[in-house]
């Protein structure tokens, strides 16, 4: 289908693009990369009478270490995450997430600044910021503000972000350097949005986790940081017996819709199989 008619504004700083959205009000939305928004539009599910550009933002671009984190622009592309010798090196989980999104040409214009503020619990990325405990800086008409994944997410395309307020980066405290990582994602073709998935990031001590955080992708309206599931691993090795209980925990907290890709209970099951995979990938992955 073709979208309805629209407005097209570009503006070149973030007080501008900040002013326009306020201005044009409800029927403005911000655009990245366009590859959730258009689709949108096509289908008529979004009739935005205003589109103002996010691309001629510099200030939105680019990725840097800050301290013991690392923060990137919201326009970084999910090719140039993938590309990024610095996240690479830092946060390799990134990549390994990216390379999972779609395919070449999504990820060619795909924004992650998009991917994470877009609200679909089907998007791969915001499951890994919550489990790498990422913030997300915001810039609105009443200045600037940061907003920690874990307290992003409220419903299916419903986020923190107030009307007229923009994500400008994603803030990432690295993990130590050793740490395993894994993103398991189970899907029907290249291509698709997850049945389920699972993001680990652990640390070990002694041959014993000494963290590990966990989060969920598509396996609920939000999606989900399985806080309880980390906890009973913390102190373990990854045994048998703690790893099924881990797994029954964080199975509890998912409420998956019914849709092509399965039922409720295949989704949550699969969403348990990725969990115990990424475990045992983090785990072989992590020096002591
Ligand atoms: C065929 C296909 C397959 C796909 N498969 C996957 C997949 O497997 N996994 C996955 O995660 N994604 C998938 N996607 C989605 C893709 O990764 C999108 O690029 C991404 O979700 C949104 O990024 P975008 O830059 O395109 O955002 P846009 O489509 O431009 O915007 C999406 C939404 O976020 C808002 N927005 C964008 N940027 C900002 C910002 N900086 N601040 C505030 N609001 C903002 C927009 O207003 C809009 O509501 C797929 C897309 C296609 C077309």
């Amino acid at each position: 289908m073709i979208p309805g008619s629209f407005a097209y504004h570009r503006p070149t700083s973030v007080s501008e693009a900040v002013s326009l959205l306020n201005e044009l009000g409800e029927d403005a939305r911000a655009i990245a990369g366009g590859h959730s928004l258009i689709p949108m539009m096509k289908l008529r599910l979004a009739t935005p009478e205003h589109l103002v550009d996010l691309a001629g933002l510099k200030d939105l671009k680019g990725i840097r270490a800050d301290g013991g984190d690392i923060v990137i622009g919201a326009m970084t592309t999910q090719h140039e995450v993938i590309g990024s010798d610095l996240l690479g090196a830092k946060l390799p989980i990134l990549r390994e997430a990216s390379l999972q999104i779609a395919d070449p040409q999504v990820r060619y214009v795909g924004t992650l600044g998009g991917n994470v503020a877009n609200g679909d619990p089907g998007n791969d990325m915001p499951a890994v910021m919550m489990c790498l405990g990422a913030a997300y800086d915001v810039a609105g008409k009443a200045g600037n503000r940061r907003i920690n994944a874990r307290d992003f997410y409220q419903g299916a395309y419903f986020t923190a972000l107030e009307p007229g307020e923009i994500v400008t980066a994603i803030r990432i405290p690295a993990p130590p350097a050793g740490h395993g990582y894994a993103y398991e994602k189970l899907k029907r073709k290249i291509g698709d949005y997850a049945t389920a998935a699972a993001a680990v990031v652990l640390t070990m001590n002694g041959g014993r986790i000494a963290t590990c955080s966990i989060g969920l992708t598509n396996v609920a309206e939000t999606p989900l940081w399985a806080e309880e599931a980390g906890k009973i691993l913390a102190g373990s090795a990854l045994d048998a017996a703690t790893v099924k209980k881990a797994v029954a925990a964080a199975e509890a907290i998912t409420s998956p819709a019914s849709d092509r890709r399965g039922t409720p209970r295949y989704r949550t099951k699969m969403a348990g199989v990725m969990l115990a995979r990424a475990l045992a990938r983090a785990k072989a992955r992590a020096r002591a």
